[in-house]
This record gives structure tokens, C-alpha cells and sequence, in this order.
């Protein structure tokens, strides 16, 4: 019988509505009007009924290796599920339960990963858990907690930015990372902040906007720059610093002696256009600024936010209505993944782990005593840095994550994760993270399972299931649940149906800063065509809250925070033995890890295989010609890419992609530097040289 199912794309934190048909003879896609995407969907979205057609190597039995060394084989779940759970009974007496680390997804539905923080927590009691989006959004999330109070990465809908007059990008390539973002920005002027012309900065351009190009690694000292041109060239809108914000002398105590002539010498960005993109983001009635992981993937992404936040207060943008500031999520549920319960230090509802009333009130709901949840654990890197070693985790249970292709210095991270007694990995197809594993669980994907997602703009969203998995798959929340049961968990604390874990998960963020006691399906379902609900909603009459801000930010006193910060350079500059900065990015054709967009040949067939962009003088320098084979070298490994050249770039950058894996994998060069706060790796910057290959 053919159907239709409405539904969400599998990939990025846009959420694009879209269509799933089934009854002919494969699935079909094709977009539906939603807010964000207005009946547009980018090649990734399009192309995504490809994954439920059944690609070659998708999963359809949970495998397992007697021992290490051996074949991954068939076996029954009975037998795959007992394994896992008696070794890891073994491994928590033998070393405690700290032995056993969980690893989850940012592209999690809210359901998983609400079940992967109170399995972990509750089941195996470790406080070894973080996810991928630490690698992804938790800079942006850090700062914007310090300045508002509340991490929500658009406080307003995007179609607020239909209205825009001027827009800054600071590191986002929204034009290949999310197409169909850019009809909302058509009419405004666009400023992009881009070591490479990326296409969002190609776009700008031609469109009359800007492209600022600093070196790799200065964004800071570009931005603060920004604030000195913002306060001394007189745009400082000053009832709004003395009646919404706090903190302005101490943060200008350092930012007083970053005029725009000394941003330049660091830079590289003339301090005449510093002055004129500020004063174009002054000068308009409605204008945003926008950060994205090119400016957040640093060992200095925290601060580096921040100082980009300051330049928004100073200039009144955060919380008056037609004008703001935001960061753009990236994973599918960038968002929601980070909201309840996966992260090292959080509880359901964006609770602290460390606060006792909220230790109290979750484990009202998980029935157990607060006492016996364990404190905060390791942040993602440092989580696999340790594994194997005396006192790390000896095993790893991984959801919704491809960690041998997409953590920074992957080499050694690929030693570690082989290092382990037993790795567990859940997914779709045999992933390069799951063909290292002792057991495979193979799981549902999108459009096969139900459940909720939460996109950039907070807002939350149905996902509806289209067809059945394939026979012998199940859903990860039935694996957990199955779990569990074999860990000796009572039968009914770890519930394999979403809509009860969506409940208790409505109960568990009650009063917290993501509230979304008032939250249902059905209030979700009867918002489809309207675009979902916002979080806070904190009852089943709220209408949710599109807009934050408005009155008041989050903090006690209700004035958003400047937060001195002072520029630091990358963690690796370049020297003669590493001569040039290499950073790193998505393509329009690839997501993340590149799990599933390998498999779809239509987006192979534009691009199959790793590639390095590099000035044509640059390469001639290093003895190579456009479409050479290199290796690009770092400190810590190499990879192989086929040379680019493109006159663009700037004459001491090369720009790898990431979505490759084995030798083409760019995390094998990247630095694991970590941000002190957020603990970010610098993904986006190291020192490399380009060796030819004979
Ligand atoms: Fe939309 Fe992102 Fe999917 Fe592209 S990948 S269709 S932009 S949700």
C-alpha cells in the first residue's frame, strides 16, 4: 500500500521537513514545507532514501569475535547481548565501575539519548560518558552559558532572519553545510569570517557582502579588534549596556589595547574593513551575528565565542527583537543531544550534575537513591585518550558515533580504542569504529524508528517511522532495554518504547533550564504544519518559547554578562619543519564521519575521495601539480589527498574535509589541544608540511 509519512531529514541541525514514501518499489524522498527549509532540501536530504533502500553492508545480525584477533561473526542477540553484559559485570568487579566508558551521538534522538545518561548513570553507575558534540558545539554552548545564563543556539526562529539587514557569519559555511539555511538570509548583507573563500564567503561576495579572511587560529583577535573598533569609533549603544548587561569595564580592560590596526599585524584582515563591517552591523535596524564551528573548534573556541558575544552586547544586538545573536547547531540533534543526559557533566533538562537539587529531583524520577549517581567524568577526548590504559575505561559502549574517523588525532585515538578489553558499537552499517568492535549491534535509522529531535533554533520535532527495519535489526533504546535486563535491572526502568521514555524524560527536565514538561506527541504532531514546539514549555498550555530573551536573559539578576577574554594564538604555530596552517571542514555532499554518505554513490560520484586545497604557489613550492597525490604531515600522522589548487587560498592554509576514513582521514594530522573549558580539541587549526608522493 503506498504511504506518506512526514518526517525529518536524517543529517543536519536544520531538521529540514520531508516526505517518505513507501509501497513502490524502493523508499522516496521529497521535501515538505517546514519553516526551516520552505520546501527546499539540500543533495544530502534528497538523496537520503537511498540509506533505507539497503545498502550493501547494512547491518541485519548483531556480530561478535570469540576473542581478539578473531573474525567478526553472525550470532544471535540472545548471545550478543549476554556476552556484553556478563563481561562488563566481570570488568566493573575486577577494576570498578569506572571501567566501563559510553560514548554517544549528537545525531541521537532526545529519547536515546536521555536512555544512554540514566543507563550509564543508573545501570552501569559509571561517570564515564560524553558524546561527539562535545566535539561539535561545546564551545558555543560554555560561552553562551556564561553570557545569557542558557545555552539555546538560536534564541529566536530562523525565519526571524528573512528581516535581516545585515547578517555575520563568523566560521559557518552555511551554503554546503546547510543550503537551504541561506534562503533566510537573501536579504540581508552578509559579512563571512572564513580563512578560506568558502562558498558562503564565494555567495557573500558576489551578493556585495564581505569576506574577512584572518589567519587560522586569530578569530579572537580579529573579534576583539571588532569591539574596539565598536566602542571607539562611537557604536557603543550604551542604554543598552547600562540596562541589560554587566561586566563592561572589566571586559574593555582588555579589549582597550585590541585596536583594529593591531588586529590587522595579527590578522591579516585590513583594519579599514574592521571598522566598516562593524560599522554596517551598527548602523542597521535588524542585524545578527552568527557563529559556527569554524570559530568554536579551538583550544581558545570558549573565549573565542565570548569575544564575539561581547561585540554583539556591545553593540545591543542579544534579545531585542529583529536583531540577536546565535550559534549554528550542526549535528541532527546538536541541540537536543545536549540537553538531557549524555554529556560528562549534565542531567536531563541541561541540570548540573555537580547541583544537588538537581541530582535530587532526576533521581526522584529514576526511582534511585541521588547518593548513588556518579559525579561528572571525562570530557570526550580525554575519555579516549584513557581508554585501555591502568586508569581508564577498559571497555566502551558506543551509540550513534564513528569515532575512528571523526576524533582529533585519530591514529592514536584508533591505539586506544584497540587497547580496550571490549569495545561494543551499535549502528546502522559496519562503520569504520564498528569494524574494530568485539560486538556489533546493528540498529534502526531514521526514518525506521520514532522518537524526537530538537534543532538548532530549540525547536522540538516529531520523527515518525516509515517502514520497519529490516528483519534482525532492533532500535537502540531496545538494545539498551535489553541491556539493562541483562545487567540485572528491574524490567520496567528502562522502557524500549520512545513515547514512554519521552514522558519520563518530560518529567525528569520539569523546572530545569530545558523544560519540557509540557511537551507531548500529540501537541508535537498537532504542530507539524506550524513548526514543532520551542523549549522552555513547561506546561501542556505553554505555547513554548520561540524567542528567548526578550525581557531578561537567564542569569539571577537578568543581564547578560561581557566576559574579558584575551587573544591567544592556535596551540601549534607554524614553523620551518610545519610550515603551513591546515584546517578542516564539511563538503555540501558528506556529513560528519561520512558513515552514511558514503553510501550513497550519487554524492560518491562528486566526491569520493579526500582531497587538499592549496594555493597553486603553495604547491609549487612543495614540488606538486593540481591533482597530485600528497601526503599532508603533522606531529601526529598523515594523510593522504589529492591536491586542489585553488587561488583563493590563503598562501600559508591548506583546507582538508573530514568525512574520509583509513589514510584519508584529516583527523589523523589534527591537534587534540583542548579548550579549558569546554574541552574542545582544535580541530581547526595545526602546523603541517605537504610531502608529494612518488
Ligand atoms: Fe536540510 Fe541539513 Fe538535511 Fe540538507 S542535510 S536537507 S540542510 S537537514
Amino acid at each position: 500500500m503506498p504511504a506518506s509519512t512526514a518526517t525529518h531529514c536524517p543529517y543536519c541541525a536544520l531538521q529540514c521537513g520531508l516526505t517518505v514514501r513507501t509501497g513502490g518499489v524502493d523508499p522516496a524522498v521529497e521535501p515538505r514545507e517546514f519553516p526551516t527549509n520552505r520546501g527546499g532540501l539540500c543533495k544530502k536530504g534528497w538523496t537520503s532514501a537511498e540509506l533505507l533502500s539497503g545498502t550493501a553492508d547494512r547491518l541485519r545480525t548483531p556480530l561478535m569475535r570469540e576473542r581478539k584477533g578473531c573474525p567478526l561473526r553472525p550470532v544471535t542477540w540472545e548471545a550478543a547481548l549476554h556476552r556484553v553484559a556478563s563481561e562488563l559485570i566481570r570488568l566493573r568487579r575486577v577494576f570498578g565501575p569506572d571501567a566501563v566508558g559510553v560514548f554517544g551521538g549528537g545525531g541521537l534522538t532526545n529519547e536515546k539519548a536521555y536512555a544512554l545518561g540514566k543507563f550509564a548513570r543508573v545501570a552501569l553507575g559509571t561517570s564515564q560518558i560524553d558524546y561527539n558534540g562535545r566535539f561539535c558545539m561545546s564551545s558555543a554552548a560554555a560561552a553562551g552559558t556564561r553570557a545569557f545564563g542558557l545555552d539555546r543556539g538560536l534564541p529566536f526562529p530562523v525565519t526571524d532572519l528573512d528581516n535581516a539587514e545585515v547578517v555575520l557569519l563568523a566560521g559557518a559555511n552555511v551554503a554546503e553545510t546547510m543550503p537551504p539555511f541561506v534562503g533566510h538570509l537573501r536579504g540581508a548583507v552578509q559579512i563571512v569570517i572564513d580563512p578560506r573563500r568558502s562558498a558562503t564567503a564565494g555567495q557573500a561576495v558576489a551578493a556585495g557582502g564581505w569576506h574577512l579572511q584572518p589567519a587560522p587560529g586569530t578569530d579572537l583577535a580579529l573579534a576583539l579588534g571588532m569591539v574596539h573598533a565598536a566602542v571607539t569609533d562611537g557604536w557603543l549603544e550604551k542604554s543598552y549596556v547600562d540596562t541589560r548587561t554587566s561586566g563592561f569595564d572589566d571586559m574593555w580592560r582588555l579589549a582597550a589595547s585590541w585596536w583594529p590596526e593591531r588586529a590587522e599585524r595579527v590578522t591579516g584582515v585590513a583594519a579599514a574593513d574592521i571598522r566598516t563591517v562593524v560599522s554596517l552591523l551598527a548602523c542597521a535596524d535588524r542585524a545578527y551575528l552568527l557563529t559556527a564551528r569554524g570559530i568554536e573548534q579551538h583550544a581558545s573556541g570558549t573565549d573565542t565565542v565570548q569575544a564575539f558575544i561581547n561585540l554583539a552586547l556591545a553593540l545591543g544586538l542579544p534579545g531585542r527583537a529583529g536583531s540577536g545573536f546565535g550559534t549554528l547547531t550542526g549535528q541532527g540533534n546538536g541541540q537536543g543531544g545536549r540537553e538531557h543526559g549524555q554529556k560528562a557533566d549534565q542531567l536531563p533538562g541541561y541540570r548540573k550534575l555537580t547541583d544537588p537539587a538537581a541530582r535530587a529531583h532526576v533521581a526522584g524520577v529514576w526511582g534511585v537513591d541521588p547518593d548513588s549517581l556518579p559525579g561528572p567524568g571525562r570530557s570526550a577526548y580525554e575519555l579516549l585518550d584513557a581508554l585501555g590504559t591502568p586508569e581508564g575505561p577498559q571497555s566502551l559502549l558506543v551509540f550513534g558515533s564513528n569515532i575512528a574517523v571523526s576524533a582529533p588525532n585519530v591514529g592514536h585515538i584508533r591505539e586506544r580504542l584497540a587497547a580496550l578489553r571490549l569495545l561494543v558499537v551499535a549502528d546502522v552499517v559496519l562503520s569504520e569504529t564498528a569494524a574494530m568492535a568485539d560486538v556489533v549491534f546493528p540498529v534502526a535509522q531514521f526514518a525506521e524508528e520514532e522518537g524526537t529531535l530538537t534543532n538548532l533554533e530549540g525547536r522540538v520535532l516529531r520523527r515518525r517511522r516509515a517502514l520497519p527495519p529490516p528483519d534482525g535489526v532492533r532500535t537502540d533504546l531496545e538494545v539498551l532495554s535489553g541491556l539493562a535486563r541483562h545487567l540485572g535491572q528491574p524490567a520496567d526502568r528502562f522502557p524500549a518504547d520512545p513515547r514512554e521514555v519521552f514522558e519520563e524524560l518530560r518529567a525528569a527536565s520539569a523546572g530545569g533550564p530545558a523544560d519540557y514538561a509540557g511537551i507531548t506527541y500529540e501537541r508535537l504532531d498537532a504542530a507539524e504544519r506550524t513548526g514543532g514546539l520551542h523549549w522552555p514549555c513547561p506546561t501542556v498550555d505553554h505555547p513554548g518559547t520561540p524567542r528567548l530573551f526578550l525581557d531578561r536573559f537567564a542569569h539571577p539578576d537578568g543581564l547578560a554578562r561581557f566576559v574579558p577574554v584575551e587573544a591567544v594564538g592556535p596551540a601549534e604555530p607554524v614553523d620551518r619543519t610545519f610550515p603551513l596552517y591546515a584546517t578542516t571542514g564539511r563538503l555540501l555532499e558528506h556529513y560528519q564521519s561520512g558513515a552514511q554518505t558514503r553510501r550513497v554513490a550519487e554524492l560518491m560520484d562528486t566526491t569520493g575521495e579526500q582531497f587538499v586545497d592549496v594555493h597553486p604557489d603553495t604547491a609549487e613550492r612543495s614540488g606538486l601539480a593540481d591533482g597530485a597525490l600528497t601526503d599532508v604531515v603533522s606531529r601526529r600522522g598523515r594523510t593522504l589527498a589529492r591536491v586542489r589548487c585553488v587561488p583563493s587560498m590563503r598562501l600559508d592554509t591548506v583546507f582538508l574535509p573530514f568525512h574520509f576514513p583509513g589514510r584519508q582521514s584529516a583527523n589523523l594530522v589534527t591537534n587534540p589541544a583542548l579548550d579549558p573549558v569546554s574541552r574542545m580539541p582544535e580541530f581547526k587549526v595545526c602546523a603541517v608540511r605537504l610531502e608529494p608522493i612518488r
